[in-house]
């Protein structure tokens, strides 16, 4: 009450201020309004007067503008400046009227204190005019008599009363003291108010003897401080008044607990029934639920906290049975989950096929057993590892390219392909490698899955083996020979060879087999297979279209000898019989035989051509062939002929040696003679070696002719020689195959020495052609034959193209001229030069030059003008036997040229 009216009375003393204020300035600006100021003197007028007011000792009067800027303030350089920071000077600027409590230091002042301000509003100016002080400053201003009487009405039980002491020890309103403290030194109650003066707050307990009582009777005091006026507000009264209304209450207070106790037993019966019964049935429902049964729900609808609690119940429940059943789902799915992954675990380790499952880089991750089973590697030596440890180099770089870009654009490729096992032994296998691919797309693993084919393929190849060949003998059947034709027609075609088939049929066979039962049928079938296999090379296709017919397939034939000579080798084969179970048989063939592409462009004609051929052979009389085509046929056949005559005329020595003389026209004597080789027949006839020479030369048997040749000639030489004056020069001629022969000088040497014991004039002839073919090889020979002391000539000069280096590099003595330059050197200018040319050039190179096939006078002439006088040809003499020779000789006439 006290602070309040204090606080009033400052409120009102300010706006007292403020009110005048207001006024005297509106005062001023009625003065200016009606001109007898100017403004500018009524502001400063107004300003000079409120400057002048002093509010208790420290107080002041300012104004703001409504911008927060100062306007009027005793303070001369704060005017104009913005003071709006200050949080009251905002609520002034705001509120414009009215009181403002604030704390606030002045300048030079330290600790703030509480201040306090009125202000008005002039609104003409738009000054805020604000009346401020230090609320203690207005302590002078307060007068304890406004609070006396109200003070005095305040009554504390029957007496006490309410007293205030202000500063300076005066005791401002109490019932009956007046003056200050120190005016009751020595009374009873002096003491007291000291204490209460120094302690200015709290409660104290004391004796007192009252004015109009004479005991002394237990008092209380409280007394407060009051800060801004330095007062102390005190109550006092005695204990006992003071009391007596709380003894009361503690009575009353008393009964009405022992009689809430009374009530409270059977009440709280009644109330722990009424909510432990619902919270019982809860917890009941709580068991319930606990116990699994999620369907429980509380019945109780009331709108208590029990009925709340059995709502949030329910609520928890229905939440409860719905995450429960999330739950059962999420189970069932794990459930599924797990046994497909045991599942996937239990395929993934007892599948046939290896499984690796990698990483996007290609490291795998996991493998199966089986693939340790078909790779060798332990799975836990490959883990972290790139399946390329398993690579073979049977694919090129661009195989694996083209899996992985398959891979990459369809995510799955499946294959052959051949691996490596960690033994080092590559294998075929089945691969499909299909690649992982997340929720986005994005592929995470590679699974390859592998299966071991080596077994399948060896199955595949026996499959396509027996296939293609026959079960009995293990040859091709007809559908391999047929491929192997098609294959052979190209490749003849393409290198412009020939290709033959010689189908080949066991004659009587059908009997042999009916008689002696079909094992022994097979039997001799594998004997024949045998036999057919010796003679045929690797290349050459040996087949067995059933039963006893076979068909040999042989590429590149040459020539009829090539033919020739396998027919023969087939019979040979066959000639001898056949020994099966201790039993002789003579087994016979015929043979047909077709050639591509003379017989036939396809292998379906071929075969059949050759087929027809054999039927021919059987018609002929069987165990012979026969060639499709009938002038081939024939061909083959008289070579065949021939040269089995030729061969047998080798071993029975049937050849006879001729001498053709050699001229010299300078001389006019024989100086020489050349042995050309006859074949007497049986018959009188005598076969020219023009015939059979080159069939000598392909069989070989020349080399044997050549040897009985020189052995005659050598004999002959000792017979001539006693019937001749001077030794003639024999010639013999030596054919390139003779010449290579590796026992050509051991041959030469041994018939010369051993067969002549005077010495020989021999020379040996060897065509242009012959020297130009090897020269290299020959040379050699040449020279050893040289050096045994015989002459060398070259025949058939000028159709071998020799070139005068190779010439000079030979060790020969002669040039025979090619009888073809001489048969027309009378009337063809062209072969007239040539020979001269010869003749020339044997003459710079210091050579002997002889011309043969001297048939007329004016050839004769004509040589000789030339320069050639050596001469052999008909003109002369013919090749005759030994004894005709001896007496060509005898009647040999110089005159005769
Ligand atoms: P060549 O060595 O050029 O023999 C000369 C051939 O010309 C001989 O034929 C001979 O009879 C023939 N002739 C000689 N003068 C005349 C003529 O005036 N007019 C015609 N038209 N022909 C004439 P021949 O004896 O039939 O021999 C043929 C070829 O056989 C020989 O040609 C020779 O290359 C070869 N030859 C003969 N005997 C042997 C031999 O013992 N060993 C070898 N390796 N080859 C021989
Ligand atoms: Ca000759
Ligand atoms: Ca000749």
């Amino acid at each position: 009450m006290v602070q309040a009216t204090i606080n009033a009375s400052v409120r009102n003393h300010l706006k007292a201020i403020a009110d005048k204020d207001l006024e005297i300035v509106n005062i001023i600006y009625q003065e200016y309004l009606s001109g007898k100021i100017s403004e500018k003197e009524a502001r400063e007028r107004a300003t000079k007067l409120l400057m002048g007011q002093k509010i208790g000792s420290t107080g002041y009067v300012y104004c703001l503008n409504s911008t927060g800027s100062v306007v009027v303030h005793p303070e001369k350089k704060l005017i104009g400046s913005d003071v709006t920071d200050f949080a009251f000077v905002r609520q002034q600027v705001a509120d414009k009227e009215g009181f403002i409590e604030y704390e606030w230091a002045n300048p030079g002042e330290k600790e703030q204190r509480e201040k306090v301000l009125y202000m008005t509003y002039f609104e003409p100016w738009d000054w805020i005019i604000s009346v401020s002080s230090y609320r203690s400053e207005f302590a002078t201003l307060i007068d304890a008599d406004d609070f006396r009487d109200k003070i005095s009405t305040i009554t504390l039980g029957k007496s006490g009363y309410v007293f205030i002491i202000g500063k300076d020890e005066e005791v401002l309103v109490h019932p009956w003291i007046h003056g200050t403290i120190s005016d009751f030194q020595g009374t009873l109650g002096s003491k007291f108010l000291r204490d209460i003066y120094e302690k200015k707050r709290g409660i104290i307990h004391y004796k007192w003897k009252d004015r109009s009582g004479d005991t002394l009777r237990e008092k209380l005091a409280i007394f407060e401080h009051l800060p801004s006026m330095d007062w102390i507000i005190a109550s006092s009264v005695y204990t006992d008044e003071i009391y007596a209304p709380l003894n009361r209450i503690i009575y009353f207070v008393l009964f009405a607990v022992v009689l809430s106790l009374l009530l409270a037993i059977p009440l709280g019966a009644y109330v722990s029934n009424s909510i432990t019964n619902p919270v019982n049935d809860l917890v009941n429902l709580f068991s319930k639920a606990a116990a699994g049964k999620w369907d429980t729900r509380a019945q109780n609808t009331s709108q208590d906290e029990i009925g709340i609690l059995s709502r949030r119940f329910n609520k928890f429940m229905d939440d409860l049975q719905g995450i429960q059943c999330n739950l059962n789902t999420e189970v069932a799915i794990r459930q599924k989950a797990e046994y497909q992954r045991r599942l996937f675990e239990e395929v993934f380790n007892n599948a046939m096929e290896g499984i690796t499952i990698t990483d996007i880089e290609g490291k795998i991750l996991k493998a199966n057993p089986a693939f340790t089973d078909i790779t060798g590697y332990d799975v836990q030596d490959v883990i972290g590892k790139n399946p390329n440890i398993l690579k073979s180099e049977k694919h090129d770089k661009a195989f694996y390219t083209a899996m992985w870009n398959e891979i990459r654009e369809t995510g799955h490729w499946s294959g052959e392909i051949w691996n490596r096992r960690k033994n080092g032994e590559s294998y075929p296998e089945l691969l499909s490698i299909s690649a992982i691919k997340d929720t986005e797309g994005e592929t995470t693993h590679y699974v390859a899955v592998f299966h071991d084919i080596t077994e399948m393929k060896s199955k595949e190849e026996q499959i396509r083996y027996q296939a293609h060949h026959d079960a009995l003998t293990g040859l091709p059947n007809r559908g391999l020979l047929t491929d192997r034709i098609k294959m052979a027609i190209s490749r003849a075609k393409r290198l412009d060879t020939r290709l033959a088939l010689f189908y080949l049929d066991l004659d009587n066979f059908k009997t042999v087999n009916d008689s002696l039962g079909h094992a022994i049928g097979d039997k001799i079938l594998l004997k024949a297979t045998e036999r057919i296999s010796d003679i045929f090379r690797s290349q050459d296709t040996i087949s067995r279209l059933g039963g006893d017919e076979f068909v040999i397939l042989v590429e590149n034939v040459k020539d009829e000898m090539h033919l020739i000579n396998i027919i023969e080798k087939l019979f040979a084969g066959f000639a001898a019989p056949f020994i099966i179970d201790g039993t002789e048989l003579h087994i016979t063939t015929s043979l047909g035989i077709t050639i591509f592409p003379d017989d036939g462009e396809d292998a379906g004609t071929l075969i059949k051509n050759a087929d027809m051929a054999m039927y021919q052979a059987k018609a002929e009389g069987r165990n012979g062939y026969h060639m499709y085509r009938q002038e081939m046929h024939d061909r083959a056949q008289r070579r065949l002929t021939v040269e089995n005559a030729l061969r047998h005329g080798v071993n029975a020595r049937e050849f006879a040696v001729y001498y053709q003389p050699k001229i010299n026209l300078d001389t006019g004597m024989v100086y020489g003679l050349e042995a050309l080789v006859r074949w007497p027949r049986p018959d009188g006839s005598v076969i020219s070696p023009a015939e059979f020479i080159p069939l000598a030369e392909e069989t070989g048997l020349i080399v044997d002719i050549g040897k009985i040749v020189l052995e005659t000639a050598c004999k002959d030489i000792q017979t001539l020689t006693a019937h001749s004056e001077q030794p003639l020069v024999v010639s013999i001629n030596l054919s390139g195959r003779q010449l290579k022969h590796p026992d050509i000088l051991d041959d030469i040497r041994a018939i010369t020495t051993s067969s002549s014991p005077i010495p020989l004039k021999l020379e040996f002839e060897i065509t242009e052609s012959t020297l130009m073919d090897d020269v290299d090889g020959t040379v050699e020979i040449l020279q050893e034959i040289s050096n045994m002391g015989f002459s060398l000539s070259i025949d058939d000069f000028g159709t071998g193209y020799s070139s005068l280096a190779y010439l000079k590099s030979f060790p020969i003595n002669t040039l025979k001229i090619d009888r073809s330059f001489i048969t027309e050197i009378t009337v063809n200018d062209e072969d007239a030069s040539i020979v001269r040319t010869i003749i020339d050039m044997s003459r710079n190179l210091s050579l002997d030059v002889v011309a043969e096939g001297v048939e007329y006078p004016e050839q004769s002439r004509m040589l000789k003008e030339l320069g050639c006088s050596r001469i052999q040809g008909f003109l002369y003499g013919k090749p005759m036997p030994l004894l005709e020779l001896i007496t060509f000789l005898k009647s040999w006439k110089l005159d005769k040229i």
